[in-house]
């Protein structure tokens, strides 16, 4: 099974600049969002740093006999220590930015970032860029977002509607950029021929429902199609936000088309 991928980042409808950035790499089979913020000429250096970072730490790390420049984790998989490392060394890069132009004091980036080997997911993330698992019967979020409404739900104050028109939904408790104080959330999972994986930023997460992301994915003709059909609706619905989207599965399966009224 070979992994295929698309993806696109859109300025959306509200915006002046295109502050997200992401990379697909099929040949490391590595895919990554990152969600940059502070603004202008902040946000979009913080989210480059996180991609070019996490990209060369990927790459140097293919073959395992290398000196490791931070803490080996014995608690994850080989794959799970190159992406948290990856993370950390972007986080640290970010706030040595910020020493030599302070003007960009507030920046910073979430991120979502995952490696994938045959069938084997091994996913990372910071913030409220998210990972979804698509497949005929199901739409599964599989990262728990680092912001507040999401702490709200998992104590059982918020239901997960109310969260998502909460005032205080935008404000995450985890960014790339502090340089140090991180809890990478790292996770792994098996994929199966028919599911496909869904990278994102908030601007499409906040801006189309999980079940019409379902709908179009399974609806679509392909990665492609799917991956423009999400950006689309996301300015249709507003595109308050930068959008960025990643989907990737099997070549060896055609999409389904969809047997509902989509
Ligand atoms: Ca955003």
């Amino acid at each position: 099974m070979r992994l295929i991928a698309a993806g696109k980042t859109d300025v959306g409808c509200v915006r002046k600049h295109n502050e997200d950035n992401l990379l697909l790499d099929t040949e490391l089979g590595l895919l990554v969002v990152a969600d940059g913020l502070g603004g202008h000429a902040a946000g979009e250096v913080a989210s480059q740093i996180v991609v070019d970072r996490v990209a060369h730490f990927i790459a140097q790390t293919v073959e395992k006999d290398r000196t490791w420049p931070l803490e080996y984790d014995v608690n994850l998989n080989y794959d799970g220590n190159r992406l948290k490392v990856a993370l950390l060394l972007s986080d640290q890069a970010i706030a040595e930015d910020i020493k030599t132009n302070p003007e960009r004091e507030t920046m910073g980036s979430t991120v979502v970032a995952c490696l994938l080997h045959g069938s084997r997911v091994t996913m990372a993330h910071v913030g409220d860029s998210r990972a979804y698992l698509i497949n005929p019967d199901a739409i599964t979020q599989i990262t728990r977002d680092h912001s507040w409404v999401a702490e709200q739900v998992a104590h059982g104050i918020l239901t997960p509607s109310e969260a998502r028109v909460h005032p205080f939904r935008n404000v995450i408790t985890q960014a790339l950029g502090n340089g140090g104080d991180l809890d990478v959330a790292i996770q792994e999972l098996e994929l199966r021929k028919m599911d496909r994986l869904l990278l994102c930023s908030d601007g499409l997460s906040g801006m189309v429902n999980d079940q019409d992301i379902w709908t179009i994915v399974n609806s679509a003709s392909s990665l492609e199609d799917a991956v423009n059909q999400l950006v689309a609706r996301a300015k249709e619905n507003g595109g308050e936000d930068n959008v960025t989207v990643i989907l990737a599965g099997f070549e060896d399966e055609e999409m389904q088309p969809s047997e509902g009224n989509a």
